[in-house]
């Protein structure tokens, strides 16, 4: 009945059977791939399924270019928490005679980066991070809070031969801005639904308490805190590997932390409390191919009911 899934030998076992069968594109850089029509094709489908089921929370919905105000990576304290993953836009602003010196660079296999200067413009890690100074610039928040539906390329830097582990990819977020009461049963909610929705596409998954990859050694008591709060979770699917199932979706819970960043308030001057549930909608469409086959047409008839109705 069920097309036969392959069985994964390895990440990078699996990443070469999706070159092979065509559904990513090699491009030489780990983590920077094509993306075939039914890669794509499947994504949308997934993505509808999550706005069917957002259908009646009224979200607002915008979306950002993957970069964002380099000065306000900086103020969102990236830099601190996770340099090794950030990626910031550089471009060439010389005269001519640097003009010269570039081209000459170039033409003798030099390294010419150092032409090159920082611009205004970082990539953007998360979907949710050019939205806070906006809904700050916008005035105080109303009693019953605010909620967006964004999605966004991303940049990490962290090349990988595993498939789920790209450089640019794209993440589809529920941002919930009000009071902690709001933001935590906006998340409960979002804990329910995704693990519902993965479980309809006849995906194996578990919910786990995570956290976020933060850098060096005073990096690791931030990941415990983290931890010991709960502010984070994890909805993880075997993907590339039976053993370290992959987190496809995320659940955090900021507590009141960008809104006292941003000035993020309500009227009476309080900060507000923010959550966001991100969807990895590369890594879902991942999943499904690993579990379902290659062969979209040949997926079980309830998941294709879920996927195309
Ligand atoms: P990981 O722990 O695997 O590095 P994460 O939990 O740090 O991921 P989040 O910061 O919570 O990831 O990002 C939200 C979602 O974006 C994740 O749940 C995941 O589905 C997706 N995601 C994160 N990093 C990548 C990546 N390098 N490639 C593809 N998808 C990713
Ligand atoms: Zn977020």
């Amino acid at each position: 009945m069920n097309a036969p899934a392959k069985a994964v030998q390895s990440p990078e076992a699996f990443l070469d059977s999706l070159f092979d069968e065509s559904i990513l594109i090699k491009t030489g850089v780990d983590g920077l791939y094509g993306r075939a029509g039914v890669f794509e094709e499947v994504i949308d489908r997934f993505e509808d399924a999550v706005t069917k089921m957002a259908v009646g929370d009224k979200a607002t919905r915008i979306h950002f270019p993957p970069g964002m105000p380099r000065k306000n990576l900086e103020k969102a304290g990236y830099l601190k928490s996770f340099p090794q993953l950030a990626g910031c836009v550089h471009s060439f602003m010389g005269d001519n005679a640097d003009h010269a010196k570039l081209v000459g660079m170039i033409e003798k296999g030099e390294d010419w980066t150092e032409m090159q200067d920082a611009t205004e413009v970082a990539l953007t890690p998360a979907a949710c991070y050019p939205l806070y100074p906006t809904v700050a610039a916008a005035g105080p928040v109303p009693d019953g809070g605010k909620l967006f539906d964004l999605k966004s390329y991303c940049f990490r830097h962290e090349p990988s031969k595993d498939p789920g582990r790209m450089q640019l990819f794209r993440m589809r977020e529920f941002v919930r801005i009000g009071t902690a009461d709001d933001v935590i049963a906006f998340r409960a909610t979002w804990l329910e639904r995704g693990e519902q929705l993965i479980k309809s596409l006849g995906l194996p998954c578990v919910i786990d308490l995570a956290n976020d990859p933060f850098f060096g050694r005073p990096g690791r008591m931030l990941a415990a805190n983290q931890r010991e709060q709960g502010l984070k979770f994890e909805l993880l699917i075997p993907v590339a590997s039976d053993d370290n199932p992959t987190a496809c979706l995320s659940f955090n819970y900021h507590q009141n932390h960008f809104g006292t960043l941003w000035g993020m308030q309500f009227a009476d001057g309080e900060a507000v409390h923010s959550a966001c549930v991100g969807f990895g909608l590369e890594r879902t469409a991942l999943a499904l191919f690993r579990h379902h086959g290659t062969k979209v047409e040949a997926w079980p008839d309830d998941v294709r009911r879920v996927l195309w109705g």
